[in-house]
């Protein structure tokens, strides 16, 4: 369905300097596929996506859309943007139309849709991503889950034969990440073929049928989702999947701001959908940092996520310590009595304890 061949974009500064964003990509996309794209940022990944759909035109190289040359001088881009739709990390919602006029605008316009027909097919769109009731309400109204949402009934609205999402879920909120990814989870079991830049690695795990993996302007590895995340070959590719999610706090005098450190620790524990490790997790760090190592500073807490293996470690290190801060064996005992496991070593910096949840 869509074959991109020799794909370069490089950028003209207006000093003069030029960047070189995409160097030679090429892929074959078919009906029906799901592809997550997954990288470090900075590596075109957005660029590959506003390239396919000729928002930002490429440098050299092709790209074919059903048997067409969109690349080609004088193709009638307005053609191809029809079958494709582009679900932005901003939402992009127009504000001054309600939620159904938002839906309505490009059918009408541009597939001269009459009005009913229009109408209920967004109604229609809005009941699958659970937005009825929001038809006539304005976007200011709405959360940013369901501002996502809308922008994503929106796309569909125009009954694209693909959809294009660049990182849909990074400016929202993490209690709002789910609803969405549960939207593009459905459509994905419909079969719609779908490109996503994501940085939600379960998600792209569990949802698609091939993963690529986009490094300094190419695409680094490509292959199913068990390929790239269990048997990857480059060692890039391992080392950005196998990456580690990590919350840090140096905690230096009593006036430390504890309560925005919890705030930033409950929403990891929402983002990375922890809920079974929420309590004792509270419950061992208010311990630590506010009983067994309160004497002790500067000491660095640290939350750390895996996602791939979904392993939670905390770890507490006293600096300038050679030995264990915890002389206590009954209060480690209780440690390890509610975590996996307790690990007590000295390091060039200070010493530390590490629990594994
Ligand atoms: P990613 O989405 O993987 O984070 P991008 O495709 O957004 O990466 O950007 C890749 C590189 O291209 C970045 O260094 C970015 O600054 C640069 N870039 C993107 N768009 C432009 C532009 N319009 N003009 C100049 N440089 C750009
Ligand atoms: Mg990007």
């Amino acid at each position: 369905m869509i074959s991109i061949k020799h794909l370069s974009k490089t950028f003209k500064n207006p000093g003069g300097t030029t960047l070189t964003v995409l160097k030679d990509v090429n892929c074959e996309i078919d009906k029906g596929e799901v592809i997550s794209i997954i990288g470090p940022s900075g590596t075109g990944k957005s660029t590959l996506l506003r390239a396919i759909n000729m928002l930002e035109p490429p440098t050299s190289g092709e790209i074919w859309v059903d048997g067409e040359n969109i690349t080609a001088k004088g193709y009638p881009l307005h053609k191809m943007r029809r079958k494709m739709g582009m679900v932005f990390q901003s939402f992009n919602l127009f504000e001054h139309m309600t939620v159904l006029e938002n839906i309505i605008y490009a059918p009408m316009k541009l597939l001269s849709l009459p009005d009913d027909q229009a109408k209920q097919e967004a109604m229609e769109l809005l009941r699958k991503v659970g937005l009825a009731q929001k038809a006539d309400v304005y976007p200011s109204s709405l959360s940013g889950g369901q501002k996502q949402r809308v922008a994503i009934a929106r796309s569909l609205a125009m009954h694209p034969e693909v959809v294009l999402f660049d990182e849909p879920t990074s400016a929202l909120d993490p209690t709002m990440v789910g609803e969405v990814l549960s939207v593009i989870r459905s459509l994905a079991k419909e079969g719609l073929t779908m490109l996503i830049v994501t940085h939600e690695m379960r998600f792209a795990r569990d949802v698609s049928t091939r993963i690529f993996f986009m490094n300094e302007g190419i695409i680094y590895e490509d292959g199913t989702p068990e390929q790239i995340f269990e048997h990857p070959v480059h060692s890039a590719t391992k080392a950005f999947v196998n990456r580690i999610q990590k919350l840090t706090y140096e905690i230096d005098s009593d006036a430390f701001d504890f309560l925005q450190m919890e705030t930033e620790i409950k929403q990891f524990w929402i983002k990375y959908n922890l809920p079974d490790k929420v309590d004792v997790a509270e419950e061992i760090a208010i311990d630590m940092l506010h009983k067994h190592l309160k004497a002790f500073r500067p000491l660095t807490f640290r939350l750390s996520y895996t996602e791939l293996s979904s392993e939670t470690a905390m770890d507490f290190m006293v600096e300038g310590l050679s030995s264990s801060p915890i002389t206590d064996p009954s209060v480690l005992d209780g440690i390890r009595a509610k975590a996996r496991a307790l690990i007590e070593e000295p390091t060039a910096k200070g010493f530390r304890i590490k629990i594994l949840l």
